[in-house]
């Protein structure tokens, strides 16, 4: 399915690898104005994003306090697990299509 959006080529970059990817082929976490920070499987929610290749790319920067940097927020050990199933069940739900 091709939408209007996905057909701007946006370079992104993992924010643990450094490896770089069309926005769409990366998993972004955004920082809502309202202050919470989510998975945003859509990659278009509003607020402060930042990218991940990969549910081990996204443990690793957790580890790191890179998505904290990132997204200029401080997360708890919650946000972090809530997050990770998310994108663990993002994943599940792309290896089913
Ligand atoms: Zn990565």
């Amino acid at each position: 399915m091709a939408t209007a959006a996905q057909t701007v080529k946006r370079q992104r970059s993992c924010i643990a690898c450094g490896a770089q990817a069309d926005k769409v082929g990366l998993l972004r976490i955004v920082r809502s104005p309202e202050g919470a920070v989510a998975f945003d499987p859509s990659g278009r929610a509003p607020g402060r994003g930042a990218y991940v290749c990969s549910a081990e790319c996204f443990a690793a920067a957790c580890k790191k306090k890179k998505l904290d940097r990132a997204l200029k927020a401080t997360l708890g050990s919650d946000d972090y697990d809530r997050i990770a199933a998310d994108i663990a069940a993002h994943a599940d739900d792309a290896r089913k299509m």
